[in-house]
C-alpha cells in the first residue's frame, strides 16, 4: 500500500493526529496481542483506500529539543520514501523559522504535499491560519486533531492524490518472495552475498518492480525465489542510514511486497525494541517470518547456548512465538542453505489450503470436548469451520453467538490449528462468524 509520512516540528500535534488515524484498527490488534507498544507506523484507510502511515517525529529522540538538522534529514528521507507527505504546523505558534526550512525543502517536491494547520478549533484561529500561505505551499487544510474536525476533508484529498495501487498478482504458481530485513549492520548484505555467491544464479533482474526494493529472481539450492533486497539500495543511497525510521520505511515496503520475511538479527547485540518493531511489522502485515540469528561464529558456545538463546528470543517475540529461529553465519556461510530451506517451508505453510471437510472432521470433536466457555449465561455453539480463500491463512468459525467468544478461546483454537497443521512461521487469523 502507499506510504504517507507526517513531518513537522516537535509538538505540533503529529502523534495525536497519527493516533487518531490508526486507532480504530490498531486498537483491535493491541487487544488481541495484549501488548501496547510505542508505535510510529500503522495502517489506516479512508473511502476504502488503505495506506501506511509513518509518524517521522516518533523516531527522533528527545523530541523537545531536537536540532533543526535532524528535522531536515527526516524531511529529506520522507521525500525519498513516501508517496505523499503531510506537513503539519501549529496555528498557535504561527509560522516559525523551522517551518520555513521544511517548506523550502517541500516546495521542490513533485510528490503530493499536504500542508495541515493543526489546532484550528475556532473561527478566530481559522483567520490566523491564513498566515501559512506565506510558506509558499499553496492551499492548506485546517484541522483540530484533538477532536478530529477537518480530518475528513483532508483524508478525502489525501487518498485521491495517492498513486494507483499496483495490482497484486496472486498467481497459483507464483515464486516465493523473500524479503531480507533487519537493523543496519545486522548482516543483511553479507547474507545476501553469501546466498548468491555468484552472479550466475541470478535468473532475471527486474529492478524497479516494487519501485525501490530490488527484486531479483534466483535459482539456488534447487529452489526458485525472488529476493526483495533492502540493504543493496540503501548502500547506493546518498543518505546515511542513521535514523531508525529510515530503516523502518525501507522495511515497510520490503515487507509489504514479500511472502516471507527473513529477519536478520546480530547475535552479538541485544535483541531490542527496534528488532521487535520490524518483527511486529511483518506479523501485522501477516507475512511469513523466519528469524536468522547471524554472526553466530562470533558467539562463545557451550552445549546449551543455542537453546538458551532461542528461549530468550522467543520471550521477546511473544505472543507470536511459533517462528523458526536459525543460527547462521553469513561470513562462514554456516546454515545459509537451511535458512532458505526454512523460508520455503514457511512459504508452503502460508499457502497451505485445508479442505472444509477435513477441518470439520478434526476440529469439531476437539471443540466438543472443550467448547467455548459460557459467557453471561449464553452458550456458544460452533457449527462448522472454513478456511477463507485469502493469500494468508484465515479461518472462519461459524457459530450462533460470535460476539460471545473471547480472545482466550480464539487463541486456543489457533493453537489447535497450529498443532494439527503446522503453520510454523505464519501468522494466522481466527474469526467468529454468525451462522
Ligand atoms: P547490513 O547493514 O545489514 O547489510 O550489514 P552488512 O552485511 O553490511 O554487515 C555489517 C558488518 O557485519 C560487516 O562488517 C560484515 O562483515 C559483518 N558481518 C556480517 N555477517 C557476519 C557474520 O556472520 N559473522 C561475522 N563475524 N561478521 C559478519
Amino acid at each position: 500500500s502507499s506510504i504517507v509520512a507526517i513531518v513537522g516540528r516537535p509538538n505540533v500535534g503529529k502523534s495525536t493526529f497519527f493516533n487518531r488515524l490508526i486507532q480504530r484498527r490498531e486498537a483491535i490488534v493491541d487487544a488481541v496481542s495484549g501488548v501496547t507498544r510505542d508505535r510510529h507506523y500503522g495502517k489506516s484507510d479512508w473511502n476504502g483506500r488503505e495506506f501506511s502511515l509513518i509518524d517521522t517525529g516518533g523516531y527522533v529522540k528527545g523530541s523537545d529539543d531536537v536540532f533543526e538538522a535532524e528535522i531536515d534529514k527526516q524531511v529529506v528521507l520522507a521525500i525519498e520514501e513516501a508517496d505523499a507527505i503531510i506537513f503539519m504546523v501549529n496555528v498557535e505558534d504561527g509560522v516559525t523559522g523551522m517551518d520555513e526550512d521544511v517548506a523550502r525543502l517541500l516546495r521542490k517536491v513533485t510528490k503530493p504535499v499536504f500542508l495541515v494547520v493543526n489546532k484550528v478549533d475556532n473561527g478566530k484561529r481559522e483567520e490566523d491560519a491564513v498566515e501559512f500561505y506565506n510558506l509558499g505551499l499553496g492551499e492548506y487544510h485546517t484541522i483540530a486533531s484533538i477532536n478530529g474536525s477537518g480530518t475528513g476533508d483532508l483524508l478525502d484529498d489525501l487518498v485521491k492524490a495517492l498513486p494507483e495501487e499496483e495490482e497484486e498478482e496472486v498467481e497459483e504458481d507464483a515464486i516465493p518472495r523473500f524479503a531480507v530485513v533487519g537493523r543496519p549492520n545486522a548482516g543483511k548484505s553479507s547474507f545476501i552475498n553469501a546466498l548468491i555467491g555468484e552472479e550466475r544464479y541470478i535468473v532475471t533482474d527486474i529492478a524497479g518492480t516494487t519501485r525501490d526494493a530490488i527484486d531479483t529472481k534466483y535459482n539456488r539450492f534447487g529452489f526458485e525465489f525472488n529476493l526483495v533486497d533492502t540493504a543493496g539500495i540503501r548502500k547506493k543511497s546518498k543518505v546515511k542510514e542513521d535514523l531508525e525510521f529510515y530503516s523502518v520505511m525501507r522495511s515497510v515496503r520490503a515487507i509489504e511486497h514479500a511472502d516471507v520475511c527473513l529477519l536478520v538479527v546480530d547475535a552479538t547485540r541485544t535483541f531490542d525494541g527496534q528488532i521487535q518493531n520490524i518483527f511486529w511489522l511483518a506479523q501485522r502485515n501477516r507475512k511469513g517470518i523466519v528469524v536468522l540469528i547471524n554472526k553466530w561464529d562470533l558467539v562463545e558456545k557451550d552445549h546449551k547456548s543455542t537453546n538458551e538463546y532461542e528461549k530468550h528470543i522467543k520471550k521477546q517475540l511473544e505472543p507470536f512465538t511459533d517462528v523458526p529461529i536459525i543460527f547462521i553465519s553469513a561470513l562462514t556461510k554456516q546454515r545459509i542453505f537451511k535458512a532458505i530451506e526454512t523460508a520455503v517451508e514457511v512459504y508452503n505453510n502460508r499457502t497451505k489450503r485445508i479442505k472444509t471437510s477435513e477441518l470439520n472432521e478434526t476440529l469439531l470433536p476437539i471443540i466438543d470436548n472443550y467448547p467455548p466457555p459460557a459467557y453471561k449465561g449464553k452458550f456458544v455453539k460452533i457449527k462448522y469451520i472454513m478456511q477463507l480463500p485469502t493469500p494468508q491463512p484465515q479461518f472462519a468459525f461459524f457459530c450462533n453467538l460470535p460476539q460471545y467468544v473471547r480472545e482466550g478461546y480464539k487463541r486456543y483454537l489457533e493453537n489447535k490449528l497450529r498443532e494439527l497443521y503446522d503453520f510454523k512461521g505464519v501468522p494466522i487469523s481466527v474469526y467468529m462468524r454468525k451462522k
